[in-house]
């Protein structure tokens, strides 16, 4: 730790503890910046941010030395075991075609500090002016730890369309009993995210459902946002642009996500593939980051402090949590009904057994709601101030309504 503390440095403010690289921000220096975001929430600034480009399709990864090209003349590639097996022969093999170079390097696994400094100094060895991360969630935020490092460009390619971090810029840092450790911020999005249709059609129909759910919350959290004048990810109030996103998103989700479900287990990509995967990587991406999260997100820090929920995914937590989020709205219950039924259908959970809770007692019940009105900073961006006994009685209110749903 003590090494870290010579090149990382902490920048705190409202809501984060944000690390940056001291070479990242150079001339621009981190207290001019520190100043600008006081600025904006003195003068309640719009902000919207989003990543330069966005490229999806199948063959899409084909592109990517193609794109690296614009940015830098060499490439350090970071992918895990699995995704170096099935992936590396090809990719090696476009940079070659493009007389470009590119150094792989293979991800442990866990992006935790450890990692990050021992891929940046492979990437320093490298003497690659690009990181490219190919991936899940962890690989890319490893490679997103290396870039903010060494102040490189990036190019995120992620392989599973199961959640919304790869148009961000955030970075979450695990330690090593896998928990958060900390969130780190690049000091912009990345440069490029490459989505290749064909790759994450490819995965398990699981992790598509899961990005379903991370996405359909995002026009609800950031509504709350905008009722409370919350700020997103940039300090900023959520710009109509990014409301207007996120409206889409569902939009997009319930006309085309059922559809698409089929077609991926069928093993075809169609236009709602194509359509659902964009609202699962950039709508619900620019969409939680300029529109802010309210409490559907909240309650993952509470459902993740339990045991029995290590098994689920992501957006399998955040799709509950939207249920959740909806009774503490006070949607009426043909709302519910609507919503739910869409839930049934395309397989997201409505129930805490659902989320591997064998036995959702009492106790399992207000210790998901303390540990998120306690650690959740989120579930304060909700019109309706929220108690912890409310909290607890809109999860129980969820769990009679399901049951009857499921049966
Ligand atoms: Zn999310």
């Amino acid at each position: 730790m003590s090494e870290h503390k010579n090149h990382w440095k902490q920048l705190e403010l409202p809501h984060h503890q944000i690390w940056t690289y001291s070479s990242v921000y150079g001339q621009f220096g981190r207290s001019d910046w520190a100043h600008n975001v006081k600025d904006a929430k003195m003068n309640n600034l719009r902000i919207l941010g989003a990543p330069s480009r966005y490229i999806q399709g199948q063959g899409a990864i084909s592109s990517v030395p193609e794109i690296v090209s614009e940015l830098a003349s060499s490439a350090f590639v970071l992918a895990d075991a699995v995704v170096t097996g099935l992936l590396k022969e090809d990719v090696a093999g476009y940079f070659e075609d493009t007389g470009s170079k590119a150094v792989f390097s293979q991800f442990d696994g866990e992006c935790t500090r450890d990692e990050i400094d021992r891929q940046t100094e492979a990437a320093r060895r490298s003497g690659c002016e690009a990181v490219v991360g190919i991936g899940g969630g962890k690989t890319i935020d490893t490679a997103k730890g290396v870039s903010l490092s060494l102040g490189l460009p990036i190019v995120i390619v992620p392989t599973i369309a199961s959640n919304d971090a790869p148009t961000s810029r955030l970075i979450v840092v695990y330690d090593r009993q896998h928990r958060i450790s900390e969130v780190l911020k690049l000091p912009k999005n990345p440069d490029a995210v490459v989505v290749d249709t064909k790759i994450v059609a490819a995965a398990p129909p699981r992790f598509l459902v899961a990005g379903i759910g991370d996405a359909i919350s995002k026009k609800f959290e950031a509504g709350q946002c905008a009722l409370t004048g919350a700020r997103n990810f940039f300090d900023g109030l959520p710009t109509m642009t990014a409301l207007t996103l996120c409206d889409s998103c569902y939009s997009i989700l319930r006309r085309h996500g059922i559809k698409a479900v089929d077609a991926v287990k069928k093993g075809l990509i169609d236009e709602h593939v194509e359509n659902t995967v964009e609202a699962t990587v950039l709508l619900s991406g620019l969409g939680f980051e300029s529109g802010g999260l309210a409490l559907a997100h909240g309650l993952t820090r509470g459902l993740t402090a339990q045991p029995e929920a290590q098994h689920s995914l992501h957006g399998e937590l955040v799709a509950w949590g939207l249920l959740v989020q909806l009774i503490a709205e006070g949607r009426d219950r043909t709302f519910l009904d609507d919503i739910m039924s869409f839930y049934l259908t395309i397989g997201l959970p409505m129930r805490l057994s659902d989320l591997g809770f064998s036995d959702p007692d009492a106790r399992v019940v207000s210790g998901i709601a303390e540990t998120t009105k306690r650690e959740a900073p989120y579930v304060a961006n909700m019109e309706r101030a929220l108690s912890t006994a409310r909290l607890i009685d809109c999860i129980l209110e969820l769990e009679s309504i399901s049951s009857e749903l499921s049966v």
